[in-house]
């Protein structure tokens, strides 16, 4: 059975979908105005690994993932630039996708785009309205917070220390200052668009409600997003949503820790490797993702260069004992499901029920690695084809780990000719040691070794390794 840590209740809970055997799921999307960094790429990796796994565990998931593509951020970056906001936002939902593929990320069911919903918000706000549970004020719509008692109730506070810590800007008309724009009038030179309360554009939580009612129903299962939401987005998005319907809106909240960023000098260590592009271009995809994996999505994470580095060096000794398994003959082998390859699928499932305890899973995986590596030096096919077929076909897909399709594609476009000219290096100097020509077999052996590539006379053949990790 699985259980999530739910943010509504604060407790581990079993997940009971809505529908047997169906999960609708909500991810808060990017706001489309910069290239995403690792902190973006973190909620992105652990949720696509988690629809990943409730699709191993056999429910059938209807995922949405929404790109905000009008807010002030976006208005203020296109004017910068000289560009219409549309124009600027399409560019970056555009750099989005690129940086989706190397990020290995497959596309949620629906990507909704804020400014496709305007009917929907705008009909949401009319009925909230109506409802009583928001007001027009000079062009400006506000949810009214004393009209939901159970305002707080996600995030935990209290209506007295939220009023505490709020901020009124006196251009504002609201009524309470807790209060939230659903509506902003428009401003001059700001996009907007008609509506029953003069022309505007919509506020950012209320996007959220329309897109995940509108394309889930009005309770749904998950809803998902980094813990920097649930404080005010979610529990706003929450409030007018179950203000409208009466109904419980999402029965799960999930939200994963940060990225953190401690000290300036790591600050600056770091500058280059905050954007998402960059660390996968760096450091490779495998090793962004176990990274990202490699510590509960609860807790946070300290973005550091060495756990990066060590993530690198980690995966590719993955890569380099699959590769050797495939040299080997391994790849095509069939299994059979016996008791040790259930007992394993066992302990990788029950790591996953557990709240999504993806740190336990990838250790399992190395832990499959070392039991690969053992079985290939002892020839011992059957148990390296075992350990092969769960790393490469059960566990990695889940957590959308070594994909070797990928890796077969970018060998056919790069590093094609390197290891062409790799076999043509290992064929002669097999030639010369057949023919009992030691001295200058070594003679290349080392030579190689100097350029940090490292050969390994194995049962199998040679191997080679790049040992380019330092
Ligand atoms: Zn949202």
């Amino acid at each position: 059975m699985l259980r999530i840590t739910n943010t509504h209740t604060g407790k581990k809970e079993p997940f009971i979908p809505l529908e047997e055997g169906k999960v609708r799921m909500y991810v808060c999307g990017p706001t489309v105005y910069g290239l995403i960094h690792l902190g973006n790429a973190r909620p992105a990796v652990v949720f696509d690994a988690f629809r990943r796994y409730l699709e191993y565990r056999g429910f059938k998931v209807t995922m949405v993932q929404n790109f905000t593509d009008i807010d002030d951020k976006i208005i203020n970056a296109a004017n910068a630039v000289g560009v219409d906001y549309k124009r600027y936002a399409d560019r970056f939902i555009a750099e989005y996708w690129v940086d989706a593929h190397l990020l290995g990320l497959r596309a949620a069911n629906f990507h909704p785009r804020t400014t496709d919903y305007l009917p929907e918000i705008i009909d949401i706000i009319q009925r909230l309205i109506v409802k009583g549970h928001a007001y027009v004020a000079d062009g400006d719509v506000y949810f009214s917070v004393k009209s939901f008692p159970r305002y707080g109730e996600l995030s935990n506070r209290k209506i007295e220390e939220m009023l505490s810590g709020a901020r009124v800007d006196p251009s504002e008309n609201k009524r309470f200052p807790l209060d939230f724009a659903l509506w902003k009038a428009a401003k001059p030179g700001e996009p907007s668009w008609e509506s029953p309360w003069g022309n505007g554009r919509p506020g950012w939580h209320i996007e959220c409600s329309a897109m995940s009612m509108s394309l889930l129903g009005e309770s749904f299962d998950i809803h998902a997003g980094g813990n920097d939401l649930v404080f005010p987005h979610h529990e706003n998005e929450k409030a007018q949503s179950e203000a409208l319907t009466g109904k419980p809106f999402a029965r799960y909240w999930m939200h994963n820790g940060m990225l953190r960023f401690s000290g300036e000098k790591m600050a600056k260590s770091v500058g280059n490797i905050f954007n998402a592009r960059e660390a996968v271009m760096r450091f490779g995809r495998d090793a962004v993702r176990l990274f990202l994996l490699s510590k509960h999505y609860t807790s946070p994470i300290d973005l550091s260069e060495e756990f990066l580095q060590d993530s690198r060096k980690a995966a590719r000794r993955v890569r380099d004992t699959l590769k050797r398994a495939q040299n080997a003959g391994i790849a095509e082998k069939f299994v059979k499901a016996d008791p040790w390859v259930m007992e394993v699928e066992s302990r990788f499932e029950e790591a996953l029920d557990d709240d999504f305890n993806t740190p336990v899973a990838v250790s399992l995986i190395f832990e499959l690695v070392n039991i690969l590596n053992t079985a290939l030096d002892n020839n011992d096919e059957e148990r390296a084809a075992r350990a092969y077929d769960l790393i490469v076909r059960r566990f990695g897909p889940v957590l959308g780990l070594f994909d070797l399709q990928e890796e077969e594609r970018k060998r056919a476009d790069e590093e094609n000719l390197f290891d062409s000219v790799m076999n043509v290096i290992l064929d002669t100097r097999n030639h010369l040691r057949k023919q009992k020509q030691y001295e200058l077999a070594d003679q290349i052996r080392d030579k190689l070794e100097k350029l940090g590539i490292k050969l390994m006379d194995t049962p199998q053949g040679t191997q080679f390794t790049l040992d380019a990790d330092g």
